[in-house]
């Protein structure tokens, strides 16, 4: 038998193993869904296990209360390789991402691999990566950690996600900045002295439909998205309003083109203030960057799932559909090699942020998906602890991408 096949025959052993107790924990996980920021009893369900298996775990990672950090190191020095875990909810509908089984693929891999460690160079590393979708003050997490140095000496970060219709090697990413714009006039009563007043919700509606006037001229190459909503717009009817706030997102799967969409939207707002005499204050938060391809690395885990015997898209017709969303993985995959396999776990017409989709993870076809994800992390990993041209390959891709 050949080393590979030894390799892959022991890491799916090791699964089969602790496959019972990862059902147990991502099950609890979406049956407990904590929102971003708040994942407290789930990253410490996910770092207790690592904990229990010998990993050596540092909790609160970066100030972050629900951030966490596991490495087991193997025989000798070798590549760092980092499982990234996910596990916040979303608000109504649970686990609707299906973050439950991220996290829970991150750690049983960790665990499985750790088990080769004493025959393979290197150190496993499972990060415990808070509020993916957002919220809350450790939104961004992964970029946070990008920006203090957590990714500078791992080599290769792998993660999952669940999704539905067929499993596929993640597609890229937009890089997304939000907005948010908060205009301030002067109240009046909206009948009897409306010659007094200075109305903000008039400058909210200008912007909407002046950021609207440029849609039509934007690059179509650069995937644009611009998504909008008024989120204040008045307290009563009689009253002109006082404050009015818009809140914006901008996307492009071109990192280049995010600061001309920045500049659409901002002198939207301007034009408006000055229209409607409004003061106008505009808050352009810290974006997320695009995601980038590592091609050796995605024809690495083609491989993976073939030996696994499980279906996968090919490339070119992922590559076909344009770029879905964004994530805060898109910040990792600047600095090292990085890649996101798509795990199917429910049929294609169910939608991602559903209800279906969070239910869909207690299911066979859900615990089914867990299991491939969490044997395509693990053997993906395990090739590059044992093959250094592998990484070699890898780290070459990346200079060129
Ligand atoms: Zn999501
Ligand atoms: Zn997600």
């Amino acid at each position: 038998m050949s080393m590979k096949d030894e390799l892959k025959l022991a890491v799916k052993s090791e699964i089969n193993r602790v496959l019972p107790r990862l059902i147990e924990i991502s099950d609890w996980i979406g049956k407990h869904p904590e929102l971003g920021s708040e994942e407290h009893e789930s990253s410490k369900l996910l770092a207790d296990e690592l904990e229990r298996h010998d990993f050596t775990v540092e909790r609160g990672l970066l100030g972050m209360e629900t951030a966490f950090s596991a490495r087991f190191r193997g025989r000798a020095s070798g590549p760092q390789i980092a499982f990234l875990a996910e596990y916040d909810a979303l608000p109504g509908v649970g686990h609707g991402c299906g973050h439950n089984i991220i996290g829970t693929a991150a750690v049983g891999a960790g665990i499985a691999v750790s088990k080769l460690m004493e025959d393979l160079p290197g150190e496993i590393i499972v990060l415990g990566t808070p509020a993916e979708e957002g919220r809350g003050p450790y939104g961004g997490a992964k970029r946070k950690m990008v920006e203090a140095g957590v990714f500078n000496d791992i080599d290769v970060a792998m993660m999952i996600h669940p999704t539905s219709g067929r499993n596929s090697i993640g597609a890229t990413c937009l890089a997304v900045t939000g907005i948010v714009i908060e205009f301030r006039g002067k109240p009046a009563h909206a009948a009897s002295s409306p010659q007094d007043g200075v109305n903000a919700l008039n400058a909210a509606v200008l912007t909407y439909m002046a950021v609207h006037a440029n849609r039509q001229q934007l690059r179509r190459d650069a995937n644009p998205v611009i998504h909008g909503i008024i989120t204040e717009g008045g307290v009563a009817s009689n009253i002109i309003p006082e404050r009015a706030v818009l809140q914006f997102g901008v996307r492009s799967s071109d990192d280049s083109y995010i600061p001309e969409l920045v500049r659409i939207v901002e002198n939207s707002a301007r034009g408006a203030a000055i229209a409607t005499g409004c003061e106008v204050n505009i808050d352009v938060r810290p974006g997320l960057k695009s995601k980038l391809r590592n091609e050796a690395l995605e024809q690495h885990f083609l491989k993976v799932f073939k030996e696994l015997d499980v279906d996968v898209e090919d490339l070119a017709t992922t590559l076909s559909r344009p770029p879905p969303a964004s994530t805060d993985f898109g910040d990792v995959t600047h600095v090292i090699p990085g890649i996101t396999a798509m795990i199917a776990i429910a049929p294609e017409h169910v939608a991602g942020h559903s209800r279906e989709l969070a239910a869909a993870t207690f299911t066979e076809d859900g615990h089914r998906g867990l299991e491939i994800g969490t044997k395509v992390l693990a053997l993906g990993a395990a090739h590059i602890f044992e093959d250094p041209g592998l990484l070699a390959e890898i780290k070459d891709a990346q200079r060129k991408s």
